[in-house]
């Protein structure tokens, strides 16, 4: 009898790596403008709204389930999770919007996450207070914080100002929690890290990579993000979200 057990634990351990703690790999995509490129600025910092439209098709049709950050503990729960974000609070993020509601039915609930930069709200050829409240109560789009003036925050003294206020400053517009900070540049280190905790639950980087859970000390401020550019094609969308 202790022989068969000895037997089963060991096929036990073989098995248990690939299956129980097969990592789950979760896409966070970040875009910027969603928007024709008309020659201002860098194009790669700009996708195209019927190019947009169809990554999220492809993401529909292949089973996928839009997130937001107040769902986080969800990516235990759903289908395929993955998670949109917007930098840079942009007017034309309106288009994106459009883009969700248009394709929003009954098994697919597109949503997505803007990371304002507060003192940029209402700016011309940014959202205003009207948008992010409008978008917000829609329950499409969570509007969260990209500081308060966008600096590498790496390089600065006043960690209060430039987390705490804009996170309050948003909270105000749109009467919902602010709970997630995108470092301006993708910069960060140990201290902004620290800073960013006294605030907020979460912390998104540029790492170019998928999430998965390793148990790591402040892993959820670590969070990786992949760029989609203006010249990302859908074969090559579908490779980033399969984790090819
Ligand atoms: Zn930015």
């Amino acid at each position: 009898m202790k022989k068969v057990a000895m037997i089963f634990l060991c096929l036990l351990i073989l098995i248990l790596p690939s299956q129980v703690f097969a990592q789950r790999k979760v896409p966070i995509l970040i875009y910027h403008s969603i928007d024709e490129f008309k020659g201002h600025g860098s194009k790669d910092l700009y996708v195209a709204p019927k190019n947009f439209e169809k990554q999220m098709i492809y993401l529909r049709d292949h089973g996928y389930t839009l997130l937001t950050f107040d769902r986080w503990q969800d990516i235990d729960k759903v289908n395929k999770p993955i998670f949109i974000t917007f930098d840079d609070g942009w007017k034309n993020n309106l288009n994106a919007f459009d883009i969700f509601q248009k394709l929003k039915n009954e098994r697919f609930q597109p949503t997505g996450t803007i990371f304002v930069i507060s003192d940029f709200i209402g700016r011309s050829n940014r959202l205003s207070e009207s948008d992010l409240k409008m978008m917000a109560d829609s329950g499409i789009i969570s509007i969260q914080s990209h500081t308060v003036t966008h600096p590498n925050l790496t390089k600065i003294k006043n960690y209060e100002y430039e987390l705490k206020e804009s996170k309050d400053k948003i909270q105000k517009v749109t009467g919902k929690p602010v709970i997630a900070l995108a470092y301006p540049y993708g910069s960060f280190n140990n201290k902004v890290v620290a800073e960013t905790k006294k605030y907020y639950s979460f912390g998104l980087t540029t790492i170019p990579e998928l999430f998965s859970e390793k148990g790591i000390k402040d892993e959820l401020y670590l969070l990786p993000r992949i760029y989609i550019k203006y010249s990302t094609t859908l074969d090559e969308l579908a490779k980033i979200v399969e984790g090819d």
